[in-house]
């Protein structure tokens, strides 16, 4: 096996991934839609957005892979980023830098491999958009396009979303560091400590725009069903979907965090308990309204949730205590439906 070449100029290619700051960042629903499409164009096991970090490839989305990041010396992405290339292998096994690496001759037995760079706005490769399939394959030269042309659209996204509004508030709130300990490792979402930590920040963004701070907590139903039947990884798959679904139902300012288990909870500044009532609503649609692949089969999901409207003077805890309480209605009165918390309960 060959290590991918250092490229040249290695620190201002890592200086310009830091200084987009996407690494260890939560999964976003843009990125995560162009892999879906481009795993359904090109019908491969996975695609990814990998970004080639120090000595690690770090996931900024993925599907059809569970592992959130692996080593560089191993990864396929480092020799595109190294040779600012796009690198297609049609069978790993019959190349020699690759034909012993261990995500060939192991999980997940990679013999196809595309990776298209992507390009900081100053022209550095930060990562490609790559493609895996367990058995050989070839790309016509329209496929090579087409990869290039989804390529382009990752690129700018990631370009345009450093300087975005959310990714400057972001950087206040928490650094890199910081940000590694406050997400789901499965689900890509923010984790329980994260939904603390930027609560008082979600909190003061929804005052100053003249907002109130509501609280969804959606818990999926019936799930332990779903690992009876097809086993924890399974479970997993279907915890990964509904996160998609759910982020894709929400705004991008709204904060989408797995609390645990199969329990999520959204924070979402609203003019009004209408209109927090429509946003769970979006949610509950998501997650029913079609059934998700589980295993080579399809099943029919549904998730109830609580809602609750930020009192004057409370906590972040009693709110949660409260959305809590009406899921617990949501639940006895039947699943699949939203309960909103009125403020006497
Ligand atoms: P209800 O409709 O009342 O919510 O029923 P439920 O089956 O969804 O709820 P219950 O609390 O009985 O089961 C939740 C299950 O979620 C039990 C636990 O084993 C499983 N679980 C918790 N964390 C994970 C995880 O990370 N992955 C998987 N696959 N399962 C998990
Ligand atoms: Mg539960
Ligand atoms: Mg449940």
């Amino acid at each position: 096996m060959l290590p991918a070449p250092c490229p040249v100029d290695e620190s201002q290619r890592q200086q310009a991934l830091d200084n987009l700051d996407v690494l260890d960042t939560p999964a976003e629903i843009h990125l995560d839609t162009l892999v879906r499409l481009t795993r359904e164009l090109f019908e491969v096991e996975s695609v990814l957005i990998s970004l080639v970090d120090h000595d690690r490839q770090w996931f900024k989305a993925r599907i059809g892979l569970d592992a959130a990041e692996t080593p560089r010396d191993i990864s396929f992405c480092g020799h595109a980023v190294a040779a600012r290339n796009p690198l297609i292998v049609e069978d790993a096994l019959k190349d020699p830098r690759f034909a012993d690496n261990p995500l060939v001759i192991g999980a997940p037995f990679i013999r196809f491999y595309a990776g298209q760079p992507l390009y900081s706005s100053d022209n550095q490769p930060i990562g490609t958009l790559c493609m895996l399939h367990a058995e050989p394959r070839k790309l016509s030269q329209l496929e090579r396009f087409r990869l290039r042309d989804l390529a382009t659209l990752a690129e700018g996204y990631l370009q345009l979303r450093s300087v975005s509004q959310q990714a400057h508030k972001l950087r206040q709130a928490v650094n890199r560091e910081q940000r590694k300990a406050l997400i789901d490792p499965l689900t890509q979402l923010w984790n329980r400590t994260a939904l603390s930590q930027l609560f008082p920040r979600e909190l003061t963004t929804a005052q100053s725009a003249g907002l109130t701070l509501g609280l969804i907590y959606g818990d999926l139903d019936h799930f332990k069903l779903i690992n009876d039947q097809f086993g924890h990884a399974g479970g997993d798959q279907v915890l990964w979907e509904s996160s998609r679904r759910m982020s894709a139902a929400l705004r991008p300012d709204d904060l989408l965090v797995r609390l645990g288990g199969e329990e999520f909870v959204a924070l979402v500044s609203v003019h009004h308990a209408k209109e927090l009532g429509h946003i769970a609503e979006r949610m509950r649609k998501a997650i029913g309204d079609a059934p998700m692949a589980v295993a080579k089969q399809t099943k029919q999901m549904t998730i109830s949730l609580g809602t609750a409207l930020l009192l004057a003077g409370e906590s972040q805890s009693e709110l949660l205590d409260r959305a809590d309480r009406a899921l617990y209605l949501a639940k006895n009165q039947g699943r699949n439906r939203t309960v909103h918390a009125e403020p006497a309960t």
